[in-house]
Formats: C-alpha cells, structure tokens, sequence
C-alpha cells in the first residue's frame, strides 16, 4: 500500500512539475513494480497523463496570449520557460519550483527592485521606479510575482527592450541571462516546439530496436583502462556490428563526429536539458547532421567498436553501443546512471507496441 501511494505521489509530484525529469521522476514509480495492482497502476498512468497533457493545454493557452501581447512566438516562450523548469530541477534550493502553471524564477529582489523596501510590492509604478522586473501581464492592475501571467509577461517585457527579430531575442535572452549556454538551450528547445507545433514532446524510446539481439547490465561507475583513471559514464549495451541506434527522446544533434575515447558519437540534446551520448558507432545516419531535430526512434547510425585511438580506429573491443546521460544545470554537466532509464524506456516501448 506505501508503494502505490509513493507511486502515486510520484506521479502527481511529475504531473505538477511537467515536465523537467520525465526519465528520473517517472521511473521512480516504474521502478516499483506491483503486479497485484496492475490495473490500478494503469489507471494511474492514465489519469496522470491526462493532467499532464491538461496542463500542456493551459500552458500553451498562457505562452500564445503572451505572444499575441508582445509578438513573440509562443515557441520561444515555452522554450524560456522550459529552461527556467530544467534550472529549478538543477537547483531545487536556490530556485524553488514555482506553484503555478509556469516555472519562470525571479527572487522578490529581482521582481520589485534592489532599493525597493517593500519586498511585498506589487504596484507596477513602483517596481518600474525601482527598476525591477515586475510588470502586470494580466491587466488587473497588479504585478504579482505569483500569478503566471505577470511572470510570463515580465520576461516578455525585458526582452522586447532589445526588439523583436530573432538576432535581437538573443541579445535579450545574453542580456538576461549573461551566459551563452543559455542562448544556446532556449534557442535548441525553440526550434524543438516550433517544428513539432506541442509541448507534448516527452516521450522515450529504446536506443536499440526492440527484439534485436542485444544484451546489457549496469556497469554504472567500473572503472577502465584506456585514457588514465576515469569512471564509466555510461551503460553498455552489446550488439552485433550494423544494429541501428535509435534516439531516446526528442531533441537536437549538438555533436556528431570523432572523439578519441568515444569513436564515432553522436550527441543529442533533449528538452530537460539532458545530453543523450551514442558512442562507438560505425558510423552515422548521413541523411543527418549537427543542429538537425531528431524524435524517438530516429536512426542516426549503428552500433560499431569505433574509438580509443585515431579517426578510424575500430575493433579494439567487441561491439557495443556505450549510452549516457549527462544533465547540464546552466553552468556545468554530469553524468548520470542511464541504466534504470534504459530498462524503463525498453518496457514502454513494448508496452506500446503490444497496444498497437
Ligand atoms: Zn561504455
């Protein structure tokens, strides 16, 4: 019984804050299974999703108003506003996770201004007189750094300063957030929900196609041989030369070439800001390249033994697909354990296919 209500909570707790560790969040309660309780766990998933997807539709509702006020696309604000929930994930005690639809972060210094006594303010005169943030999106004459839309609005506003052509939306967002990287995520997360035209882009699939002859285990943290000592960051998934290796998630090649320990790797950007490494291939979808968008199930080459020495360098060990995870919190990258990721994905997967 404590399980499902952890199961539970899990979901609600992934449900709210849709959707910054889908992968994390979600296989804590997959990774609880109860087979008495199937159906009951179905039912849950499905009315977890059903929010989730209720609150993609409100979200989106409050990005295209905002747009509509100000003229910048609903894209780019979902992308501001994704980047804000992944940062808040990172940084859960500097940036608590707003209560509300939106994860935007601004502290009440920020909002009513530095010199500003009252910390409370939310008169837009006297925050504009501070210089702070704070303005009122929703026109009920107040800028209440609780209500999404002020929020939202607020970050619109500072932008449009620096005007409204997408060079210009990238000066505002260095303005904003004085950190290249930053640009570079929004911008990545932008292009994702412009081509898709939805939020809901969070699905996973298995690096490997399903009923493929492949093995793995977790080998999180063994150490090995080749480069000094440095830790596997990674699983090991083994495979016969030539198995096509799929992406996980939605996102964009930020990397696709030669690495003297990876071999031919490719690596994919997601929108949680997780970075989804594929290495020792032998060699890559050609129909793709850097900055290219790619979505679950997409090929972008095969498993191959490529890696530990010059471009070319092959057959040093057997043939593998080494996958890994590294989350970006705005300033530096880990890695993390993909294994329990992998396990998840590849029931998924089966699982939707037996629907089909
Ligand atoms: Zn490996």
């Amino acid at each position: 019984m404590i399980k499902r209500y952890i199961s539970i909570f899990v979901f609600a707790a992934f449900v709210v804050n849709a959707v910054a560790m889908p992968c994390a969040a979600s296989s804590e309660s997959a990774r609880q299974p109860n087979q008495n309780t199937s159906a009951g766990n179905d039912k849950t998933v499905e009315s977890a999703r059903k929010s989730l997807l209720d609150t993609f539709t409100e979200r989106r509702a409050l990005y295209e108003n905002i747009g509509t006020m100000t003229g910048i696309p609903w894209y780019n604000l979902a992308a501001i506003d994704q980047y804000e929930r992944t940062l808040s994930f990172a940084h859960p005690k500097t940036r608590p996770l707003r209560d509300g639809l939106i994860a935007i972060y601004m502290n009440e210094v920020k909002w009513v201004g530095l010199m500003n006594p009252d910390h409370e303010d939310t008169k837009p005169r006297s925050i504009a007189y501070f210089d702070g943030f704070g303005r009122d999106g929703d026109g009920d004459g107040k800028a209440d750094r609780n209500n999404d839309a002020d929020v939202l609005y607020s970050v619109a506003h500072f932008l449009l300063q620096y005007g409204t052509s997408s060079s210009d939306f990238n000066i505002g967002l260095w303005e904003y957030y004085e950190n290249s990287r930053s640009v570079e995520r929004i911008n990545q997360f932008a292009r994702i929900y412009g081509k898709y035209g939805t939020l809901d882009l969070h699905r996973h699939a298995f690096p490997l196609p399903l009923g493929g002859d492949y093995s793995f285990r977790s080998t999180w943290g063994a150490s090995r041989s080749y480069g000094g000592y440095r830790i596997h960051e990674g699983t090991d998934l083994f495979a016969h030369y030539g198995m096509p290796v799929r992406s996980t998630c939605f996102g964009v090649i930020e990397v696709m070439g030669w690495n003297r320990y990876g071999g031919w790797r490719v690596g994919i950007r997601d929108l949680n800001n997780v970075y989804h490494y594929y290495a020792h291939l032998s060699g890559f979808n050609k129909n793709f390249r850097e900055g290219d968008i790619v979505e679950p199930g997409t090929v972008v080459g095969w498993v191959g033994s490529s890696g530990y020495g010059r471009p070319g360098t092959q057959g040093k060990f057997p043939p593998h697909l080494h996958y890994g995870l590294y989350r970006d919190n705005g300033l530096t990258e880990w890695s993390f354990d993909p294994y329990p990721h992998l396990r998840k994905w590849e029931r998924e997967e089966r699982k939707r296919r037996k629907r089909k």
